[in-house]
């Protein structure tokens, strides 16, 4: 594995790092880790490797990593950086030959994210997104059990993910990570819709299995000077006829990472919480409310997934590091098995991929056209 971005004082990259050698799988042999060449070069001697294979820059990472025998090569390069290099370097990483692994939001433009599924197409590469939600194990036994009909037909979807860090202005402070997010440069059309509401959309359709067919979205910037919105409400038409109320927030004081999501069927419905990931509520119609708890082998009786992504037993838990290696260990497997020519373990495939990557865009891009129209529903951009 080689990294670009997850330099000094970097959010994602450590914990994309932890969460990639978790499992004993993968190791992490260099990378250019920070737009800095500097900086990035002395990563060696945080990370405590080869100070030969940590890169100025992702151009000299590709050149020189290309020279290596397969085999001490990466085989694939994590991207975390900004929204607005995931395209360009991705793109190259691709071309040269890499197996990748993305960043959300996948590009800044529906048009990049497009390029980026011919790409893939082309360069049979594995492509996998960090829409590390869907690797919670009780998020893939829900998905299970809407799957399975348990919930009867989706009527309706509720996700929200509330967080109340940016309520002041703290981009003009120069905190790291609030000034690029707020920046339309390097963060795309829409700030909280982009860095949180592509999570809550991706949840919603993973879980469910349904897509969006229609949205009536409206994108506020609460706080003054800011230039991309900081909060977002929106109704959502699913394609069974179900319907939906997503709404995302970066000015919802008092909030941490809020996500939660309720999904209600015909015959029962179901509530999971981010914050208390460990534990899935199944609501049967007529019936009293059930506790599902991860660790139980019933959770992976109902749900090979769910077992499959358990790594300790109940009562010891496991949350969001864990959920990011979930994604790392299916990815891994999909890379080792096409540079093995073999088909991999079909549990294996369930990861966020280009595909995900673009349909977060086309909602991100719908979301903008709804907010800004006058008309109730703006149809989701295909
Ligand atoms: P950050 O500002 O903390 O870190 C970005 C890093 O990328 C920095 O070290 C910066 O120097 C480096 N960088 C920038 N341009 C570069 C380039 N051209 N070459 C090499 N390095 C470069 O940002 P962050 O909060 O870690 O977010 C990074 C990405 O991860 C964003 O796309 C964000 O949306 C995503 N993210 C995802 C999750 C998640 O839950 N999946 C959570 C946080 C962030």
């Amino acid at each position: 594995m080689g990294m670009v971005g997850g330099g000094p004082g970097a959010f994602i990259g450590e914990v994309h790092r932890k969460a990639a050698r978790m499992d004993g799988q993968i190791e992490l042999v260099g990378g250019a880790f920070d737009i800095n060449p500097a900086k990035s070069k002395k990563m060696s001697k945080v990370l405590y490797l080869d100070p030969k294979r940590c890169y100025r820059t992702y151009e000299e990472l590709i050149e020189k990593e290309l020279k290596l025998p397969e085999g001490v090569r990466m085989d694939f390069v994590a991207v975390t950086t900004p929204n607005n290099w995931h395209y360009p370097i991705a793109k190259e990483l691709l071309e040269a030959g890499f197996h990748v692994m993305c960043e959300k939001p996948m590009t800044i433009s529906v048009k990049e994210a497009r390029d980026l599924v011919k790409i893939v197409r082309k360069t049979r590469r594995v492509f996998g997104l960090m829409h590390n939600y869907t690797g919670y194990p009780m998020v893939k036994l829900a998905r299970d059990m809407v799957k399975k009909g348990e919930l009867g037909k989706i009527r309706k979807i509720v996700v929200q993910y509330p967080q109340g860090w940016l309520a002041t202005a703290i981009e003009r402070t120069g905190q790291q990570q609030a000034a690029w997010r707020t920046d339309p440069k390097q963060s795309g059309g829409s700030g909280c819709g982009g860095d949180i509401g592509t999570h809550a959309e991706n949840l919603s359709e993973y879980i469910t299995g349904l897509k969006m067919t229609h949205l009536c979205a409206e994108l506020t910037t609460f706080v003054k000077g800011r230039r991309l919105d900081d909060d977002v409400n929106c109704l959502v038409k699913f394609n069974n006829g179900a319907k939906g109320v997503l709404h995302a927030s970066q000015i919802s004081v008092g909030e941490e990472n809020n996500l939660a999501i309720w999904v209600y069927g015909e015959t029962g419905g179901l509530e999971w919480h981010q914050e208390h990931p460990n534990y899935l509520y199944v609501k049967p119609i007529g019936k009293p409310m059930e506790v599902w708890m991860r660790g139980n082998p019933y959770v992976g009786q109902c749900s090979p997934a769910a077992g499959r992504a358990t790594r300790l037993p109940n009562g010891h838990p496991e949350a969001f590091i864990e959920a990011f290696a979930n994604i790392y260990v299916n990815f891994a497997e999909t890379v080792r098995a096409r540079k093995e020519h073999r088909k991999p373990d079909p549990l294996a495939l369930d990861f966020p991929d280009v595909h995900d990557g673009l349909r977060g865009m086309q909602f991100l891009e719908t979301l903008l056209a709804s907010a800004k129209s006058n008309q109730k529903w703006t149809k989701f951009r295909t």
